[in-house]
């Protein structure tokens, strides 16, 4: 970088939070613009967690590698911005068909988790039922607060001179950079950037119970359970919907299974809260150069936005100031859609 580059940051997301950071930090000029209201950032579990994603979810199977480096950055970013990065762990609980499935797709990854019995497993995650009399553990996964998070990331970027307006973005103005970091509401961008038409929203309906809680975050075959501040059970995939409506008949699945992991949270108040995901076809996110000059994406993380936005932030800061973009850019390119249609 010759001279500090001017540049706006749309959306005050995790992805936009962390890249202004980033680019603060590698001497860039930085505003970051957010009209506030609702995002996915703020509802969502805060989980950092390659291996259960990859193998509960077949999307991001292909992608376990990039997931596993992506996790990689978060110790030294968390340390950045004042973020605790809890090491908990993560175990799954259920039936002994499904357990098994897990184990082998776990096999598959090269990834071995512990087999523990009941008390085991209620001493990593307290408050567990004591119906649960086996649990298959990893300590590769790990877990931040994300509304404590969030609010972390922004002293760290105020401390590191960059700004914040409310205005919504529409277009590049008189920055040098525009990146795009505005998640589900992308695709009202389309004009600024063509590929933001892409993205698919995936609504999802979360339960925080007001029960402080500490330890492994548990999944179940139907609901996961995340300990913080509050007791988290999530969350649903509703496909095509980009609305933040709360359906008590969607959440109250969701808030039963929960309550029947953890029986303890039963009378503690319950608050329901909706976020949309911004999805890309193949569940990787947008991260780079789009065809408009000056214009770079941050968008499209789908499930994953807090455990990718470390390499995101480092990613777009490389496209800004020139430096080595990393293994991981040619994947998260936003031309591989272009290539390909
Ligand atoms: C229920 C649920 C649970 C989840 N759990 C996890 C999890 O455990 N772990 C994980 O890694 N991920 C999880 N996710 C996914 C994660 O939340 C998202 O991938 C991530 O938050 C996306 O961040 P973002 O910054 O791209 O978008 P958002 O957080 O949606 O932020 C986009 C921001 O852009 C702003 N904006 C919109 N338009 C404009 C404009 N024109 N100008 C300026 N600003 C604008 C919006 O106000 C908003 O603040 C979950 C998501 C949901 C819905």
């Amino acid at each position: 970088m010759t001279s500090a580059p001017r540049v706006t940051v749309a959306g005050a997301g995790v992805l936009g939070l962390s890249t202004a950071l980033a680019l603060a930090d590698a001497g860039a000029r930085v505003t970051v613009h957010d009209p506030g209201g609702p995002n996915a950032s703020s509802v969502a579990a805060g989980m950092i967690a390659p291996a259960f994603e990859a193998v509960l979810d077949a999307t991001a199977r292909p992608h376990f590698d990039l997931l596993m480096a992506a996790r990689d950055h978060w110790p030294w970013f968390a340390e950045r911005a004042g973020i605790a990065l809890d090491r908990s762990g993560a175990m799954a609980v259920g039936e002994a068909d499904w357990l098994a499935t897990l184990a082998a797709g776990f096999a598959a990854l090269h990834l071995r988790p512990t087999e523990v019995g009941g008390d085991t497993a209620r001493s990593l995650a307290p408050g567990l039922s004591e119906a649960v009399d086996r649990a298959l553990l990893t300590r590769e996964d790990w877990r931040v607060d994300a509304p404590a998070a969030l609010a972390a990331l922004v002293r760290a970027a105020e401390a590191a001179g960059v700004i914040f307006r409310p205005e919504p973005v529409r277009e590049r103005g008189d920055a040098d950079v525009l990146i795009v970091a505005t998640g589900a509401h992308g695709r009202h961008l389309a004009d600024l950037a063509p590929e933001l038409a892409g993205l698919n929203p995936v609504k999802g309906h979360i339960v925080r119970v007001a029960a402080p809680s500490a330890g492994a975050v548990v999944r179940a075959r139907s609901v996961y359970a995340a300990p913080g501040a509050s007791m988290v059970f999530g969350a649903t995939m509703e496909h095509g919907r980009a609305d933040v409506a709360v359906d008590e008949q969607v959440a109250g699945p969701l808030l039963a299974a929960g309550l029947d992991l953890f029986p303890a949270c039963r009378d503690a108040p319950v608050q329901v809260a909706a976020g949309v995901r911004a999805a890309t076809a193949d569940g990787l996110p947008m991260v780079g150069p789009a065809a408009a000059p000056g214009v770079l994406l941050a968008v499209g993380a789908r499930r994953n936005g807090w455990l990718l936005a470390p390499l995101v932030a480092r990613t777009i800061t490389a496209c800004v100031t020139g430096r080595d973009l990393g293994p991981h850019a040619a994947r998260f390119d936003p031309a591989r859609f272009s290539r390909t249609s």
